[in-house]
C-alpha cells in the first residue's frame, strides 16, 4: 500500500500532565463498564470482525522517550467519519518509570480494555489485534469530538490507579497506511511475548498465577494461569501475571500455590481449586486446566477461541473469534460464546487463548490434537507449526465439511485417529444398561444440550452473585407460590 501522507489537519498532539475529570465532556468511572452501545446508539465504530487492521499495544520506553501527557490523532478523527461506520484503529501507549521494565507490557495492555470501558459512551471489546471498539452518538454530541478525549481518559485512569506508571503518551492511528506499518511491529512484539512462557512447563514451577479481572463482568470467574496455559483472553502469559504480581501484590493477579497434584494429565491441584472456591465464592469448587469435561476451566467473555465437543464423531473442534459462519455443529462461534461465558462450567465447551493451542498440554487429557476435528481454515493455517505433521491434515476445515455428516465421511476418508473410539463407541451403545431403577447423574452426561440456555436450578433454587451491584426499584414483591392451587 503507498504511504499516505498525513493532512497536518488530521494530526493533533497536545501535552496535559495535569487532568482535571470535571473538564472532561463525558463522564467516566467504574459505572459505565458493561455499557452496551447498539447499532441505533453508535456514532462509529473501530475494528472489530470486518476489519481487519486493528491492534492495541503497550510498550515501556525509557523516560526521555516519553512526553507524560501526550495525546496525538494520526489520521481522520471523529468529526471526518460517517455516522455508523467501521474505521481501522491502532492505540500504541508508551508508558515510563523507575519500577518498570516491558515484562509488565501484556498486563498493562489488558488494562486498556477496562480503563476504556470506565468511559461514558465508549464500549471496549477484546484485546491485541481483536480489539473493537464503539463511541456512542450521545458522548459524542455531549462534545467527545475526538479520539483524544479517550487518549486523556486513559492517561486519567492509568496514572489514578497504578502509581508506577509516571510517564504515559498515548498515539491513536486511524490512517490505515500507518495502522499497516505498525500493525507488524505490534504483532512482532506480542509472538516474543507468548514465546517466552512456551520453554517452561507446569512441573517446573511452584506457583501458577490467578487473574481476576474479569470478574466485573463474570463475577464467579478466574483465570488460572500457567506456564502451560495462558488466561483465556490470550493477553496475559504467567510471565506477565508473574510481573505484575510483583508490582502489584494485592492486584488481579496474584501467586497460586499449586498443592498436591491430583491429576496431572487433567491438570488437576489442590492450590488451584482452593484459590478457585474462595475467589469464585463457592461456585465453582474445582477444574481441571487441561480438559473440556470433568470441570472445564471457566470463561469470562473474551476467550479468544471455544474448543467444542462434536458428539457425532466424538471429536473436538475448534472455533475463533473472527469466524464469521456457521460451524460444523451449525452454530456460530457468538452462539457458542453464551454457553461458555459467564464464569461457569458447561462440559463440552471451553473458552481457550489461541496460544493455548500452542501449549504442549493442549487439552491433553482429552487426546490433544488427535482429537480435533475440525477447525476454521483461517486458524489451522495460523497455527501449522504448532499441529504435529501427521495430524495436519486430517484435520476438516470449513472447505471440507460444513455438516457432522459431512465430517464423519471427511474423518473416515483421512483415517482420522478419532475413528477408533467410534468401534469403542459402538460397542458400549450395543451392550445390555443393567436396570438399576436409577437415574444417571446429570453432570455423568456429556453436554450435548448447551447449559447455558437455562439458568441453573438445581436442587429447587439458584444462586445470583450481584457484585459492585446499585439496585434501585420503587417496589419489589417476592411471593411465594402455592403449589397445591
Ligand atoms: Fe485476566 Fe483471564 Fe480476563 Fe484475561 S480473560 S483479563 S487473564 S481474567
Ligand atoms: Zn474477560
Amino acid at each position: 500500500m503507498p504511504e499516505k501522507k498525513c493532512d497536518p489537519s488530521e494530526l493533533r498532539a497536545e501535552t496535559q500532565p495535569a487532568l482535571d475529570q470535571s473538564k472532561f465532556p463525558m463522564d467516566i468511572g467504574e459505572m459505565y463498564e458493561g455499557e452496551r452501545i447498539r447499532k441505533p446508539d453508535l456514532y462509529a465504530e473501530f475494528g472489530g470482525v470486518d476489519i481487519p487492521e486493528k491492534f492495541e499495544l503497550v510498550l515501556v520506553r525509557p523516560m526521555e522517550e516519553v512526553q507524560d501527557g501526550r495525546v496525538e490523532v494520526v489520521g481522520p478523527d471523529l468529526p471526518k467519519l460517517q455516522i455508523g461506520g467501521a474505521y481501522p484503529l491502532g492505540i500504541l501507549i508508551e508508558v515510563s518509570g523507575s519500577k518498570l521494565d516491558r515484562d509488565i507490557e501484556g498486563v498493562l495492555e489488558r488494562r486498556v480494555h477496562y480503563f476504556t470501558n470506565y468511559i461514558e459512551g465508549v464500549m471496549h471489546v477484546n484485546q491485541r489485534t481483536d480489539v473493537w471498539i464503539r463511541i456512542s452518538k450521545k458522548s459524542f454530541e455531549r462534545g467527545m469530538k475526538s479520539l483524544a478525549w479517550v487518549g486523556r481518559a486513559l492517561i486519567l485512569l492509568f496514572k489514578r490507579s497504578l502509581p508506577i506508571v509516571e510517564k504515559i503518551q498515548v498515539t491513536f492511528f486511524t490512517d490505515p497506511a500507518k495502522i499497516e506499518e505498525r500493525l507488524r511491529e505490534a504483532v512482532k512484539v506480542y509472538n516474543a511475548r507468548d514465546e517466552r512462557a512456551r520453554g517452561l512447563t507446569e512441573e517446573e514451577v511452584d506457583a501458577f498465577y490467578s487473574c481476576v479481572l474479569c470478574q466485573s463482568f463474570a463475577p464467579s470467574h478466574v483465570c488460572i494461569i500457567t506456564p502451560n496455559r495462558m488466561g483465556g483472553c490470550g493477553s496475559i502469559s504467567w510471565f506477565d501475571a508473574r510481573a505484575s504480581s510483583n508490582v502489584d501484590p494485592k492486584g488481579p493477579n496474584f501467586p497460586v500455590m499449586k498443592g498436591d497434584c491430583l491429576d496431572s494429565v487433567k491438570g488437576i491441584y489442590t492450590g488451584v481449586n482452593k484459590v478457585v472456591q474462595d475467589r469464585s465464592l463457592g461456585a465453582v469448587q474445582q477444574i481441571s486446566l487441561h480438559s473440556l469435561f470433568d470441570h472445564p476451566h471457566t470463561s469470562c467473555g473474551c476467550f479468544e477461541s471455544i474448543a467444542f465437543y462434536v458428539p457425532e464423531v466424538d471429536g473436538v473442534a475448534i472455533v475463533h473469534r473472527d469466524f464469521k459462519g456457521p460451524t460444523v455443529n451449525g452454530l456460530t462461534f457468538s452462539t457458542m460464546a453464551g454457553h461458555t461465558s459467564g464464569g461457569t462450567q458447561n462440559e463440552g465447551f471451553l473458552g481457550m487463548a489461541i496460544e493455548y493451542m500452542r501449549s504442549t498440554k493442549f487439552i491433553q487429557a482429552d487426546g490433544g490434537w488427535k482429537r480435533v476435528v475440525w477447525m476454521p481454515q483461517q486458524i489451522k493455517d495460523r497455527l501449522k507449526e504448532a499441529i504435529p505433521t501427521g495430524m495436519r491434515d486430517l484435520i476438516a476445515t470449513e472447505n471440507d465439511a460444513k455438516t457432522a455428516g459431512e465430517l464423519k465421511e471427511f474423518l473416515k476418508s483421512k483415517n482420522h485417529p478419532v475413528i477408533e473410539r467410534w468401534a469403542e463407541l459402538e460397542k458400549a451403545e450395543k451392550e445390555p444398561v443393567p436396570e438399576t431403577g436409577r437415574e444417571v447423574p446429570p453432570e455423568t452426561l456429556p453436554a450435548l444440550i448447551p447449559a447455558g440456555l437455562e439458568i441453573p436450578a438445581v436442587g429447587g433454587g439458584f444462586k445470583i452473585i450481584l457484585k459492585n451491584a446499585k439496585i434501585t426499584a420503587e417496589r419489589v414483591i417476592i411471593k411465594r407460590e402455592d403449589s397445591r392451587k
